[in-house]
């Protein structure tokens, strides 16, 4: 078997274990599992790879040197950044890893491109996506890891935005034709580049409040386009492979996200909408006072409630509370307390991050419930216990005009009772009031969700005791 063989036969086997351990992550039980047959087929895949490379020829002293010192300072810098990151900044990880990858596979085309002896030839459809797209996507995440950090988080717009936007499509469309039909030039090449560069900022820039949970997987799924596009440009099998698993699975997340958020895929991408007046505040509906509670009254509640839901947000994920969050939970149903989660897709920061905390902190897999499953069952509530949530309850959503405008909700204004934990009256992540906070049946318990679930806890257990 020549080496080109032996190394079509490892890309199939890591292919395979790709595709294997996306399943594995299709259930928190099983995503550890998935995690590491996909970097065993990554493993694989990097070692075939190189030793083509090696079998090239093409490589002297000084192009290993670069290579080798490239891969220690990435990997090292990569594993760094995985074992340090807070839970609460993985969105922001992922987001700059997005721009790597889009980065890197606009860079090969680049170089590709650059590499030939005769520009002029005309080039492949492959190259040209792979610079647009890897473009995009490289400026596109940087900015939507600014915006997750807690820079300009609000929609930035400005007079003349969508003119320039059109602009530069027009200006990266043209220039990607003159290249394909055989203009023969890099810095016409290079003009495409700028103008995709522009275009991803613009993309992300008026996005703000709902919509970007939306625009991060949709980036997402531009990064593994990008990659895959990279692999018809280098000819090399397993990059398209990974890059269309990467693309697929992402653009899936992309449709399932924006259907669940009321949001269209085009209209985001035309740029804010559903931002609505941002950073307005809606006057709250029975415009009343905001009540506070104090941890023994709540405990009370609590502990005398028939059904208690807990509607955990990013401020639980930012507090790392999840384990005192499951151990109230069991202090309740030691009394007899029917205890739910409620799980709203966008809850947190990233697609699924209630799921992956609460399972953390082992609580059973039924008593989550989706947002849809949940909200006919709210007036059933006794009580709403809301931690470090608040976008997701913002009955302002119901009205047009604010910057979460349209976004489904947890109910939590449905339930006979609403306590409230954070520790003040500070906005969410879309940066407007949220009108539960005024209504009378709410009652605000201010406090770090840690230390509040852990009061409420000690409490409960003295009425138990
Ligand atoms: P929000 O960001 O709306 O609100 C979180 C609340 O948690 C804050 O108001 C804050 O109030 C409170 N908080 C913060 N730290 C603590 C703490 N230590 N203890 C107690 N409370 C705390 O969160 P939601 O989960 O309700 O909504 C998610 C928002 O993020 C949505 O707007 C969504 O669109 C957006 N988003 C979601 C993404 C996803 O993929 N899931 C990605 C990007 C954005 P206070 O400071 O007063 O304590």
């Amino acid at each position: 078997m020549t080496l080109r063989e032996g190394a079509d036969l490892a890309f199939l086997l890591a292919a395979v274990c790709f595709v294997l351990g996306l399943h594995f992550m299709n259930s928190p039980a099983t995503a550890r599992r998935g995690n590491r047959v996909s970097a065993g087929g990554m493993v694989v895949a990097v070692a075939f790879a190189l030793a083509l490379v090696a079998d090239g020829g093409t490589m002297d002293l000084t192009r290993w040197l670069v290579l080798i010192c490239g891969a220690l300072v990435g990997g090292a810098v990569g594993i760094w950044a995985a074992r340090s990151v807070l839970m609460t900044a993985i969105p922001q990880l992922v987001s700059l890893f997005n721009a790597v990858g889009g980065g890197a596979a606009a860079m090969i085309a680049l170089a590709d491109y650059a590499r030939r002896p005769t520009q002029g030839s005309g080039t492949d459809l492959a190259t040209v996506l792979d610079v647009v797209i890897g473009s995009v996507t490289f400026l596109g995440s940087l900015l939507a890891a600014a915006k997750l950090q807690g820079y300009a988080s609000h929609p930035v717009t400005f007079r003349g935005s969508r003119a320039l936007q059109l602009a530069l499509v027009v200006i990266a469309v043209g220039s990607a034709v003159a290249v394909v039909a055989r203009v023969d030039s890099l810095p016409v090449l290079l003009v495409t580049l700028a103008a995709a560069l522009g275009i991803g900022a613009l993309l992300v820039l008026p996005i703000g409040g709902a919509d970007m949970p939306v625009v991060i997987s949709l980036l997402n799924a531009f990064t593994g386009t990008a990659v895959a596009m990279a692999g018809f440009v280098i000819d090399n099998v397993i990059l398209v492979v990974a890059g269309a698993l990467v693309g697929a699975s992402g653009a899936i997340l992309t449709k399932l996200m924006a259907d669940a958020m009321n949001r269209s895929i085009p209209a985001i991408m035309a740029g804010g909408f559903g931002t609505g007046a941002a950073g307005s505040s809606t006057p709250g509906a029975g415009g009343g006072e905001v009540r506070s509670v104090q941890v023994e009254d709540a405990a009370l509640q609590l502990a005398y409630a028939e059904r208690v839901v807990m509607v955990p947000g990013y401020g639980l994920a930012a507090a790392q509370a999840q384990h005192e969050l499951r151990e109230l939970a069991s202090v309740l149903e030691e009394r007899g307390v029917e205890v739910y989660y409620a799980i709203h897709p966008v809850a947190g920061r990233m697609p699924g991050h209630m799921n992956v905390l609460l399972a953390e902190a082992n609580v059973p897999y039924d008593q989550l419930r989706e947002m849809d499953d949940i909200n006919p069952e709210m007036p059933r509530a006794d009580v709403a216990l809301v931690v470090g949530a608040n976008d997701v309850t913002n009955p302002a959503a119901r009205r047009p005009g604010n910057a979460v405008s349209g976004m489904p909700i947890i109910d939590v204004d449905r339930a006979k009772n609403v306590i409230v934990i954070k520790r003040s009256m500070a906005s969410g992540y879309a940066g407007i009031d949220n009108e539960l906070y005024l209504e009378a049946r709410t009652a605000m318990l201010f406090s770090d969700a840690k230390k509040g679930l852990a009061a409420l806890t000690a409490a409960a257990k003295s009425l138990v005791g």
